[in-house]
């Protein structure tokens, strides 16, 4: 790069690196620095914004991102975005959903393998043999879904909202799909009977109870904060289960000396930026769709208009009232 050019990029993203030092080395910055300035500059041009999830990188998530949050907030931000294109910094589902909100609106994912080991578990074929198999029974599918199984369902849910929208319903037996670990969580939590499937999150599946046991033993007073995705056996050990905007709540009104964020690792590094003074265990697991979104990809997406997200309009159509059930409750 141009020496002139790369130390006048360095001032401009002088603030943004503010933000972020504690968890990117100054030796690294200049990298990013590039990318950020050339994002800014292509988001003013294409009157963009870019929506991220709390699983993205911290560059992503506090140097580029206009909205942050998690599914039921991206979800609820998309639909007051005033932009001609938004640029969804998550997974493939999400983008659907985004796009579900704003049919008007281009909406950009940057990497079209961006996917979730949850929504590729379920089929729309797979909800229809649910209802034969349960007639008249509700199905409430999880947001980490397709579109065309969303289109499949009565109304969808968040990891926030599940047990809400299920005793919603005002009946006794629910179908709730696809992750077999909320369903449990949900059902261990509410009088409603649930009918899961069997679909998990490979990041979150992967925590144990003997691994929260030993977290506790080295380090002690940890305050142990756990995602509904995990095994029911470690949301037994965790403090508090919530989502991932719950717990954002919860260390920004409790302030946890010490925690541990039992979910993807980049959730505590974004987290952490916002709260130096608490101290952060870090035993996560990292999300391979989630980082296949990079400043480059994204800086790429803006450039040349790819990949853009379509939906078939009779899918969107029953998709969206899936999803604007949920909202309106
Ligand atoms: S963290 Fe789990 S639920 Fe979220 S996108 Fe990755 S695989 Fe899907």
């Amino acid at each position: 790069m141009h020496a002139t050019r790369s130390s006048d990029i360095l001032a401009r993203t002088a603030p943004l690196y503010e933000r972020v030092k504690n968890v990117i080395p100054p030796v690294e910055w200049p990298v990013f620095a590039d990318d950020i300035d050339a994002i800014q500059a292509l988001k003013r041009a294409r009157n963009a914004v870019i929506l991220a999830h709390n699983y993205q990188t911290p560059e992503i998530f506090h140097c580029v991102a206009d909205i942050v949050g998690d599914s039921l907030a991206l979800a609820r931000q998309a639909t007051k975005v005033d932009a001609d294109v938004i640029v969804l910094a998550g997974v493939h589902f999400m983008a659907e959903t985004a796009k579900l909100l704003n049919p008007d609106k281009t909406v950009l994912i940057p990497d079209l393998e961006a996917g979730c080991s949850l929504a590729s578990s379920i089929t729309p074929a797979d909800v229809r043999l649910l209802r034969e198999r349960y007639p008249g029974v509700p199905v409430v599918t999880y947001v980490n879904t397709s579109a065309a199984v969303k289109a499949e369902s009565d109304i969808c849910c968040t990891s926030s909202n599940a047990r809400k929208i299920v005793e919603s319903l005002g009946v006794d037996k629910v179908i709730l799909l696809p992750d077999e670990y909320l369903a449990q969580n949900v059902a261990a939590d509410t009088g409603v009977k649930i009918i899961a499937w069997s679909g998990h999150c490979e990041v979150h599946e992967r925590f144990n109870a003997a691994e929260i046991r030993s977290l506790r033993e080295q380090h002690a007073g940890v305050v142990v904060l756990a995602h509904p995705e995990c095994p029911p056996e470690v949301v037994a050990e965790a403090d508090f289960a919530g989502s991932t905007a719950a717990m954002v709540d919860y260390v920004a009104a409790k302030k946890p000396a010490r925690v541990v964020l039992v979910t993807e690792c980049s959730m505590s590094d974004n987290v952490a930026i916002q709260h130096p003074d608490l101290e952060f265990v870090r035993p996560c697991n990292l999300c391979p769709h989630m980082k296949r979104i990079t400043l480059p990809k994204i800086r790429q997406a803006l450039a040349t208009m790819v990949y853009e997200v379509t939906i078939e309009p009779a899918v969107a159509h029953r998709a969206r009232q899936a999803v604007e059930r949920m909202l309106a409750i």
